[in-house]
């Protein structure tokens, strides 16, 4: 079996398709949404995703700031700008580049955000309300994961599906996602024993580690549907995913590549989620 490409570009544009009309629509009703994008340091990895986020809202009609900082600002110069931004209309979405430096309390920072600016929804009301099954924002990246099974008609019903990685940003709303769409969740992390033997048992596999290549085709049950997370850099500079894509694609039913896959819907979710965000404010 050859495994049908999830095509992460194309779904974007699919997606962004009338993200332009929305913007032009509330622009019209003068609320133009509006993203600040917080970035404390000179990180190079997390400068390209800003950049990125910054070009995309560009592109779809969104107002955005980036407001940088150097990486020894102190924590309550960041603070008392979210609580600025928290109180400007012209801003309808706020986001701080993870990871921050090590001298910052990253949740109090989260925390500091209006929840109904959060939208990379990392905030404890809205992973309260993602718990709930209510959500106000989804978190980004699972968010896209979640519209490759809706696009591609991949059932998740009753499927086992099992999430490598159980971090805040990825792995723990993945999992919930993928519970409330009734599948049977497993989530593996750095100390579960016989991992193997988790993944072959998968229909749904989400790999979201930050190991090259770690998803070998001897841990993957053939006619699995398999989602990389993963962004890894090779020592020839070349970025890679956490599954090894050759092998893996001989067997899967349906695989994401990287690049071109979860990332570029990790950005398209976020205008989606400024957009709302502009909706709701505008009472629509
Ligand atoms: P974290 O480092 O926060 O979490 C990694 C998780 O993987 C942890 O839960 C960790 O377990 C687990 N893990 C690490 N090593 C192993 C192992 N050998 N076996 C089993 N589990 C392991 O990473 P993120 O969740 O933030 O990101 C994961 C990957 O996804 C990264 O490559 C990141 O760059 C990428 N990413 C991509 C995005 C995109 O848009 N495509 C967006 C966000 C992230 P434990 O908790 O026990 O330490």
């Amino acid at each position: 079996m050859t495994a049908k490409i999830l095509d992460g570009n194309a779904l974007a544009q699919k997606l962004r398709a009338d993200f332009k009309t929305r913007a032009t629509v509330l622009t019209a009703q003068g609320m133009r949404p509006g993203l600040a994008v917080i970035l404390v340091g000179d990180d190079p990895a997390s400068q390209v995703y800003v950049r990125n986020k910054v070009n995309a809202c560009l592109q779809a009609g969104i107002h955005s700031e980036k407001i940088g900082y150097p990486p020894d600002v102190d924590q309550r110069t960041v603070l008392d700008k979210i609580a600025e931004l928290n109180a400007d209309p012209r801003i309808h979405g706020i986001l701080v580049q993870l990871p921050l430096p090590r001298h910052f309390d990253s949740d109090a920072v989260l925390e500091a955000i209006s929840p109904t600016k959060d939208v990379d929804g990392f905030h404890a009301e809205n992973v309260g309300a993602l718990m709930q099954g209510n959500p106000r924002f989804i978190p980004c990246t699972p968010y896209g994961v979640m519209k490759f099974f809706a696009d591609a008609g991949i059932e998740l019903k009753g499927k086992e599906a099992v999430v490598l990685g159980r971090s805040n940003i990825v792995g723990k709303p993945m999992a919930m996602l993928l519970m409330q769409a009734s599948a049977t969740v497993t989530v593996c992390h750095s100390q579960t024993r016989d991992l193997a033997f988790h993944t072959r048992r998968a229909d749904i596999l989400v790999a979201a580690l930050g190991k090259a290549k770690f998803v070998t085709a001897e841990m993957v049950k053939p006619g699995a549907v398999v989602i990389d997370v993963g962004i890894n850099r090779l020592p020839d500079g070349k970025l890679c995913g956490d599954v090894d894509f050759g092998p893996v694609s001989e067997i899967a039913a349906a695989i994401t590549p990287v690049p071109g896959g979860v990332g570029p819907m990790t950005i398209t979710m976020l205008l989606a989620n400024t957009l709302e965000a502009a909706e709701r404010e505008a009472g629509r």
